[in-house]
């Protein structure tokens, strides 16, 4: 097996098409552990991982500590309202003192951009972005081009040919940076729709073809992939004048539904806010993909681990 290129998981961004195949080859042979009776292998016998999450998380935070679990790892889980970052320290404090108990991998979400690079400079353990701010969620991007390559391009390697628009928030988003990122670099077609004051500034330099509204960048898309709006990281007057017009305009309810294509997939990385990006009929109707890409995270996060938290030197 080729060696991964990479201590850290940090971003999409400096990844090359052939870093991002290495992962999502190895999650596919690490599907098939999560569906036999007894759900573990040795791989990762001894070592140690910490999940920091000083950011709310349901799915990557489970995701995480599930596959590393799965591949025997120990594993501690720590949040915000846990941490002694409620007592006023710092992240490099928390860091440090994690660091001075020996752990091999990371986990980090945290609110600031930046905050995993910051922190991966300063331990001595492999560290994986989880989501820093509105920077890149790379885990989740792997998840989406893994859960694409299954249902529309199975049995190949790269996602030439496919085309996949992204609805909503995209300017808030560290989803759509770490999406469009790894999308473009897998050859696929990316279209963004979105209000303009939700468009972040130079996105078709990335690869991008940007729609203001959402008919138009999901005719014939292959998958279309909607996105919350991030109120947390949303600041300054309203960016869209009500949220009836917004899910008029760029949610996904069954008038938009209809114009897809007969075999389009759905997706959201969640939490889904129902009734306003998508309509609750076309988020559980037969074209979502949407608990799939929850399985897809656990296998991509059990390689992820594989090749950073020291199970690749061992085989
Ligand atoms: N769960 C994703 C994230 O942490 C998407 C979202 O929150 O809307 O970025």
């Amino acid at each position: 097996m080729t060696p991964f290129r990479h201590r850290h998981v940090l971003g999409i961004a400096g990844w090359t098409r052939e870093d991002i195949l290495q992962v999502l080859d190895l999650a596919e042979t690490f599907r098939e552990i999560s569906e036999r009776p007894i759900k573990k292998v040795p791989t990762l016998r001894g070592r140690t991982v910490v999940n920091l999450f000083l950011e709310p998380s349901t799915r990557t935070r489970t995701s995480f500590e599930i596959a590393a679990k799965r591949l025997s790892a120990d594993t501690i889980n720590i949040s915000d309202s846990t941490s002694s970052t409620v007592k006023g320290e710092t992240l490099l404090d928390t860091a440090r003192n994690l660091q001075a108990m020996r752990p091999d991998v990371i986990v980090l979400r945290h609110s600031a951009s930046g905050a995993s690079a910051f922190i991966a400079q300063q331990v001595d353990a492999a560290v994986i972005n989880a989501g820093d701010g509105l920077h890149e969620h790379p885990t989740q991007a792997l998840l989406d081009c893994a859960t694409i390559r299954k249902h529309k391009r199975p049995g190949a390697t790269d996602l030439a040919g496919v085309t996949v628009a992204i609805c909503g928030d995209i300017a808030h988003s560290r989803v759509a940076r770490s999406d469009v990122l790894a999308l473009c670099t897998l050859g696929a077609k990316v279209r963004v729709a979105a209000p303009r004051t939700m468009l972040p500034v130079g996105i078709e330099a990335l690869g991008a073809e940007v729609h203001d509204r959402i008919e138009p960048a999901i005719a014939e898309a292959d998958v279309v992939m909607m996105l919350r709006i991030q109120k947390e990281r949303a600041s300054g007057p309203g960016l869209f004048p009500n949220t009836r017009e917004y899910s008029r305009y760029f949610g996904l309810g069954s008038r938009a539904a209809a114009l897809l294509k007969e075999d389009a997939i759905i997706m959201h990385p969640g939490p889904i806010n129902r009734g306003v990006e998508i309509d609750p009929a076309v988020a559980d109707g037969p074209r979502s993909v949407i608990l799939d890409q929850v399985t897809q995270g656990v296998a991509v996060r059990m390689a992820l681990l594989y090749l950073v938290g020291g199970g690749f030197q061992e085989l």
